[in-house]
């Protein structure tokens, strides 16, 4: 897990948009809770500048789940976007999941 409960409490409120100096970021962020699929919010996490990507752990709530679902994305400049597991780094099909959504709003920022 991305961010523990007590680890998302201390963790700053983070902006739903976001833009690097060379162009790369994200709008509308988004999420959805990993137990029930509805919307989550309050998220709080850390976006981090890489020198061909920018990097975005947050994680929000789901209220009726009492339960925070944690992301982690790497959105390169070429349009990739990168999404982190346990064991490595993988490629987001964009066509097959719920990232679908939140990646278009990333790539039209
Ligand atoms: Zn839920």
């Amino acid at each position: 897990m991305i961010f523990t409960p007590e680890q998302y409490v201390k963790a700053p409120p983070i902006d739903s948009s976001y833009k690097s100096e060379s162009g790369i970021g994200f709008e509308d962020l988004s999420g959805e809770c990993k137990r029930c699929g509805k919307p989550t919010n309050n998220f709080r996490g850390f976006v981090t500048e890489h020198p061909n990507c920018v990097e975005v752990r947050f994680a929000g709530v789901c209220h009726p789940c009492k339960l925070i679902t944690s992301y982690h994305f790497r959105i390169y400049e070429d349009g990739r976007i990168m999404t982190n597991k346990d064991d490595g780094w993988y490629n987001i099909d964009t066509k097959s999941t719920w990232y679908s959504r939140f990646v278009n709003k990333i790539k039209n920022a």
